[in-house]
């Protein structure tokens, strides 16, 4: 079997609302690219990567690094040796994890394709058939998104990660009390500072909002600061959550020699596909720390791919967010989008990563092209 063409698309898709986080804000529209990889036999597979220029790098990157340094070492190659292929990647081109995950899940769906299996038990098979539901609290208009739980509780969704750390401390207390103060206890309510605080304040800001009873707080402050990443963790009753600060399975192990966190957050976007993620999670299940899987702010694809390594990862327990499909994009890519109901997401079970896309509003949204 070989790997005939890849069919690059940068895409531009309009979103509903505007999002704040930590260190950037989104509006209007997110940029991502889908691909499709076609082979010899008329199996193709398809894979998504979004990058976050704040958070990792730039989705024009993501398209011109598969397009001029990745596509060379696939085209003619056997997808079903995804190992190797992935390897040659890694030698064709450092970092860039966006775009290997995007090439490796491709991979994945034409071996599951091929075998007519899942994804899921091509890396070991499945542990669980939904995750549990998070949705980000990120609207700078607090009140929409109170509105927006509201409507989300009523359908079953429990899960809230609040945004913090865009406006003054002040402010991020007066939020995590009014969605308190409007929604109750009944949810569970994660933090998220995407690297928003200073070392020099984190301790006593974070001390501040332990009492609204996070489950976690997540990436306090910049990546790099390892050492009081690890100072949070031993002062506070709330586990610390690594986002920003592991992307590699080589962090990953820093993060646990360091004690620099309790939870490590996976996503396919920052290991560079779900190869490394299971390696990631191997760690840090080995450590004892559980994993909860994150995203930037890719669709359907990604999810898809995403929501069959957490299946088949016990130790990723602390559910996902994959909520970019249903409640920001005004229209995904997906022919029929993966149900999230009951606050539960729920893995696909047609073969590969068992999605179809719907390639002409792949067409409507694109916004460059490589094939
Ligand atoms: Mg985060």
């Amino acid at each position: 079997m070989k790997i005939e063409k890849i069919e690059l698309n940068l895409l531009e898709s309009p979103i509903k609302m505007k999002r704040s986080q930590g260190v950037g804000t989104i509006q209007a529209s997110i940029k991502r690219v889908v691909l499709r990889i076609r082979t010899d036999q008329g199996i193709d597979g398809v894979g998504e990567a979004q990058a976050w220029e704040v958070f990792s790098g730039t989705n024009e990157n993501v398209f011109h690094a598969i397009d001029v340094f990745l596509r060379p070492v696939l085209i003619g190659r056997d997808p079903r040796d995804i190992p190797a292929r992935m390897q040659e990647c890694d030698r064709a081109l450092v970092a860039n994890p966006e775009a290997k995950a995007a090439v490796e899940m491709a991979l994945f769906d034409i071996c599951g394709k091929l075998a007519q299996v899942p994804l899921h038990v091509l890396i070991g098979g499945k542990f669980r058939d939904t995750i549990p539901f998070s949705f980000s609290i990120a609207n700078p208009d607090i009140h929409a998104d109170i509105e927006l739980a509201k409507q989300m509780l009523a359908e079953g969704h429990r899960i809230f990660k609040v945004k913090t750390g865009f406006a003054a401390p002040a402010e991020d207390l007066k939020r995590l009390s009014l969605l308190r103060e409007h929604l109750g206890d009944a949810f569970d309510l994660r933090i998220d500072y995407n690297q928003g605080l200073l070392p020099y304040e984190a301790l006593r800001q974070l001390r501040q909002v332990e009492p609204f009873n996070p489950t976690f707080i997540e990436q306090p402050v910049p990546r790099d600061a390892i050492a009081t990443m690890a100072q949070l963790a031993a002062a506070l009753d709330t586990p610390i959550m690594a986002d920003e600060s592991v992307f590699s399975p080589a962090e990953a192990l820093r993060t646990v020699q360091e004690r620099a966190a309790d939870i490590i957050s996976i996503k396919l976007m920052k290991s560079g596909g779900i190869l490394k993620a299971m390696k990631v999670n191997a760690i840090a299940e080995t450590a004892g720390l559980p994993c909860y899987g994150g995203t930037l702010w890719e669709g359907g694809i990604a999810l898809a791919a995403a929501s069959h390594f957490i299946a088949a990862s016990p130790n990723v327990s602390l559910g996902c967010e994959f909520y970019m499909p249903k409640y920001v994009f005004l229209e995904d890519v997906l022919a029929q989008m993966t149900p999230v109901a009951a606050g539960h997401v729920h893995v696909p079970t047609g073969p590969g990563i068992g999605v179809e896309v719907d390639w002409k509003i792949v067409e409507k949204q694109r916004i460059a092209f490589a094939g």
